[in-house]
């Protein structure tokens, strides 16, 4: 499984800035992904990839000793490989690429059964990052439909209740989120359509 996962490198990158600029033609975008590098997946490809990408996590910690964030698309469903996905995941990664970008010291991007993600290794305190990405998350048109996750350098995951900050809550019925994705609560077409939406508006206010 692990060979079918294209990682790409930095130099890479310009790939998403490609993808970028197409963002508001879905059909010329497709085009723009290289389709040979996006396999279908499946759910248990989902469940492994996570299980690898924590031991990922824990060895890069263990590397760089730092505070990690990983930027990744809530997207629902198997296909999270899809223009909107790189989007929104372009936009949300370059700004916090921006934010923070005297402490960086490791960056990477891949695309994933778990959709595309971005992985930092920063020079930063946690409680610092937390609090920077949760205010993203929060205030950006496009924050409520990325997870970034932040640990320590032991690899502990900060919640918002260590920080004092409100629980995250669902973008659609305004129920705490965790509820709502352990119930399954809403059906994969209801929140694509969320996130097609949310996409469309930012692709519109950025023509402007
Ligand atoms: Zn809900």
């Amino acid at each position: 499984m692990k060979e079918d996962v294209v990682i790409f490198n930095e130099e890479e990158l310009g790939l998403t800035e490609a993808i970028c600029k197409l963002c508001t033609e879905e059909d010329e975008l497709d085009k723009r992904i290289d389709i040979r590098y996006i396999r279908k997946y499946s759910p248990e490809d989902i469940l492994s990839e996570r299980e690898e990408r924590v031991y990922r996590q824990q060895s890069l910690i263990g590397k760089y000793k730092g505070t990690l964030i990983v930027i990744r698309v809530n997207y629902p469903g198997t296909n999270k490989n899809n223009y909107i996905s790189f989007g929104i995941l372009k936009e949300i990664s370059a700004l916090i690429i921006a934010v923070f970008k005297n402490f960086i010291l490791y960056k990477n991007f891949e695309i994933t059964a778990e959709g595309p993600i971005v992985t930092m290794v920063l020079n930063e305190s946690c409680n610092n990052a937390k609090n920077k990405t949760v205010e993203i998350e929060e205030n950006h048109l496009l924050g409520r439909c990325v997870d970034i996750d932040v640990y320590d350098e032991n690899g502990n995951s900060l919640s918002r209740r260590e920080l004092g900050i409100s629980e995250r809550k669902c973008y659609l019925c305004c129920s705490p989120a965790q509820n709502c994705v352990r119930s399954r609560k809403h059906s994969i077409d209801e929140i694509e359509n969320f996130m097609r939406l949310k996409y469309q508006q930012f692709c519109d206010l950025s023509i402007l």
